[in-house]
């Protein structure tokens, strides 16, 4: 039962759709003020406003993004911000083509009783904040829920799945009454030394939770997009994936728990280098047909180039802008599973990876 009108349903299946187009995906730009502090010491670039405002402005003027990009996922501050010359990051999406959208959790916190399980706050005037989003141009959102593997110690625990599908049900249903398409971002953290089989086991089992509780919340599918992990053994383990493994894994999860009226998937790069993670994206659509359309909607794979091209100097702008487009090209090929592998980038095969990682 969609408690939605036809035309508001009709709204989310369009945005959710343009997002999902072919040879397309997402740029995950929305670092919130300590995630990006991190980036900036990397390249010892102080993190000011204005710092922020302008390596933004750098990414959504990249020209012709909106060939590869379809939607970029911004932090608040970057959704009302503008650049040096006065332009609002919005409107230097929209001419692009690209959609805006937003960040709307308020990041995690432990659940009281379990070995350091995270939930996701930031449900509490949830609503009026995605009015006031939608309001300021933004027309689909991410929440991101973070869930570990440790089978000896009984992780994820049946509570921390309960807790991040329910709140994940409970922020889409609210996205949509808002008109934002909802991504629903359950992620598994590759920190462990598990196997890729128990990933399988894993990304299947909090999937099909996933999907029993938007269901309960009766949250309308077609207006609605996953952004899993990709299906790949732990950060610790001591063999490495091959492509076609990573390929057939990640397909098997996803087929044995989503439901085909899913606009799109895309996921996220989780701490896989540039190149790893095209050249898997690659691997998992090669892997005959599926009902729907699998994508990117990286952070750290489409960004590690271009923030060491830049580093916050006015004069490296095209040279940064030049590394993001390589990189999103190289996931734009992979989209249609045609990427040969090989693209640059100073940091296309540096492990991107950080230990219990937050957004
Ligand atoms: P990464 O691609 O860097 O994992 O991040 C994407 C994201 O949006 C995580 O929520």
């Amino acid at each position: 039962m969609v408690f939605l009108t036809e035309e508001q349903a009709k709204e989310l299946f369009e945005t959710a759709t343009k997002l999902a187009s072919p040879g397309k995906g997402l740029l995950a730009a929305d670092e919130s003020t300590g995630t990006i502090k991190k980036r900036f010491d990397s390249i010892g670039v102080e993190n000011s406003e204005k710092n922020r405002s302008n390596y933004r402005s750098l990414l959504f003027t990249a020209p012709n993004l909106g060939n590869y990009i379809s939607g970029a996922i911004l932090y608040e501050e970057t959704l009302y911000q503008k650049n040096e010359e006065g332009k609002s990051m919005v409107s230097l999406l929209n001419e692009q083509g690209i959609i805006p959208g937003i960040k709307v959790d308020k990041g995690l916190v432990n659940i009281p009783g379990t070995d350091e399980e995270k939930a996701t706050e930031g449900l509490d005037g949830l609503g009026k904040r995605c009015a006031e989003y939608y309001k300021a141009g933004a027309r689909f959102a991410k929440w991101r829920a973070a869930l570990s593997i440790d089978p000896q110690k009984g992780k994820p625990s049946s509570t921390a799945i309960k807790n991040a599908t329910d709140n994940l049900a409970q922020y889409a249903l609210i996205c949509q009454a808002n008109g934002l398409v909802p991504i629903v971002e359950p992620e598994i953290l590759a920190d462990g030394s598990h196997s890729i089989e128990i990933c399988a086991q894993i990304t299947e089992k909090v999937l099909v939770a996933q999907y029993k509780a938007l269901h309960d919340y009766n949250v309308f599918l077609p207006g609605t997009l996953l952004k899993p992990n990709m299906v790949t053994s732990g950060s610790d383990a001591p063999k490495k994936d091959i492509p076609e493994a990573v390929g057939y894994y990640t397909n098997q999860a996803l087929r044995n728990s989503v439901p085909p009226s899913v606009s799109g998937i895309m996921f996220l790069s989780g701490g896989q280098s540039e190149e790893e993670s095209s050249i898997n994206l690659n691997a998992i659509n090669n892997i005959g047909v599926n009902p729907w359309p699998l994508t990117f909607s990286f952070g750290r794979a489409l960004q590690a180039s271009c923030l060491k091209a830049w580093v916050g100097k006015s004069e490296n702008v095209f040279k940064a802008q030049e590394a993001l487009l390589t990189r999103a090209k190289a996931n734009s090929q992979a989209q249609l599973g045609k990427y040969e592998g090989g693209s640059g980038g100073t940091m296309s095969s540096t492990s991107l990876f950080e230990k219990k990682y937050v957004y």
